[in-house]
């Protein structure tokens, strides 16, 4: 009797140690996804949108890894997406070093030409320095010619010489200069063109996260004097994930674009918007209050909410609604970007737990 109640209170203790190695390799293998799909969503982040790469179709792919991770159940079958993938965002990587590079080089290649035009333009400087100075020498030794009417004749055959030798040279300058602004326009393109491209996110058009963190981190620099108020609006789209699995992730970028649209026609032009990441916004309100912040957040969420949308790429035709929840915090004096951030992330995680489509702001999430 003792023995079998021992015999069972045993194979209980080693039922509840198996119960709950089970449950911390479950909640293991949950961390393990997210932190595999955070990796996932970082990549794309790295993807630049350059005309000479199939940008498009990568970031599909990244979805479905993504998407796969989660979701398939046979192992053999996710090791063969899994491979399939690393192998395309390896070589997407390789590309994306080559078109960089091969940027560079002809940038390189243009400084070169403007550079040797330069050279040969001082060097007919040179030649023609040297031939007014021959022309010069030849004046003064007319002085010595005695007979007047010579005199004037060869005086006058040289000015004619001397006027024809500027004419050649403005003609030459002229052809020159031309092609040197030709040349420095396509320059300027150019650079104009990698710049936009370095701080804008290729999807909607608004600044990139690279191009916040130093418009936020310079703001805050220039502001230690001038101590006006900035507010930070973190802007998310409710349930993406569920329209990018319902209707397709190019509709899901049509959304995208769509909301960064309406974020752009809600602010003034000296405020910045950026894509924060994945579906998330950020905007900066230099010189608005932590109110006027929170009215602004709420003229976004109603503009956005207010109307529907016929999404592109997707098989289904009717007008879709949109809505967005938003988290506002207002810059204090000892505040750092990182600071700032948290607390308006912190807003947003309270918005959406209030039910969404809504703003809230630091002071209720508190
Ligand atoms: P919540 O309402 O709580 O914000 O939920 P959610 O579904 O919006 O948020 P969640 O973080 O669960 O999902 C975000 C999704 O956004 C997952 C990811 O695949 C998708 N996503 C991120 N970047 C892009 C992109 O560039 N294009 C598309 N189509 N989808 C993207
Ligand atoms: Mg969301
Ligand atoms: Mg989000």
């Amino acid at each position: 009797m003792f023995l079998s109640s021992g015999k069972t209170t045993e194979a209980s203790r080693s039922a509840a140690d198996l119960a709950g190695e089970f449950a911390r390799s479950e909640k293991r293998g949950e961390f393990l996804l997210q932190a595999a799909q955070a990796l996932l969503a970082d990549v794309r982040e790295f993807a630049l949108d350059l005309r000479e790469l199939p940008y498009a179709a990568f970031k599909q792919e990244l979805a479905e890894l993504a998407e796969g991770l989660g979701s398939e159940e046979r192992l053999g079958r996710l090791e063969r997406l899994f491979d399939a993938r690393r192998r395309g965002i390896r070589e997407f990587a390789r590309r994306q070093c080559d078109c960089l590079h091969a940027r560079e080089t002809e940038l390189k290649e243009i400084i070169d030409i403007l550079t040797k035009a330069m050279a040969v333009i001082d060097s007919e400087n040179r030649d023609y320095n040297y031939s007014i100075m021959e022309q010069g020498r030849r004046l003064e030794e007319l002085t010595h010619l005695e007979d007047i009417r010579r005199l004037k004749q060869s005086l006058l055959q040289e000015v004619e010489q001397l006027r024809r030798a500027v004419h050649e040279k403005e003609t030459r300058d002229g052809a020159k200069i031309q092609s040197l602004a030709q040349q420095v326009a396509v320059l300027n393109t150019e650079l104009q063109q990698a710049r936009t491209e370095s701080e804008r996110d290729g999807l909607t058009g608004v600044y990139n996260r690279r191009s916040f963190d130093r418009f936020l981190s310079d703001l805050m620099a220039k502001n230690t004097a001038a101590g006006q108020p900035i507010t930070l609006l973190m802007v998310d789209i409710d349930n993406f994930k569920h329209l990018n699995d319902s209707f397709g992730h190019p509709a899901g970028d049509s959304v995208l674009a769509a909301v960064a649209r309406k974020c752009r026609q809600s602010i003034r032009s000296q405020d910045f918007l950026a894509r924060y990441g994945g579906e998330e916004f950020a905007i900066i309100l230099p010189g608005a209050g932590l109110r006027d912040a929170v009215k602004k957040g709420r003229q976004i969420c109603e503009a956005i909410s207010s109307r529907r949308y016929v999404l592109e790429g997707a098989d289904c035709r009717e007008p879709i609604a949109l809505s967005v929840s938003i988290g506002v915090s207002a810059l204090t004096a000892a505040d750092t970007p990182v600071a700032l951030i948290e607390r308006a992330d912190k807003a947003l995680y309270f918005a959406k737990a209030c039910g969404k489509n809504c703003v809230r702001s630091e002071k209720e999430s508190r």
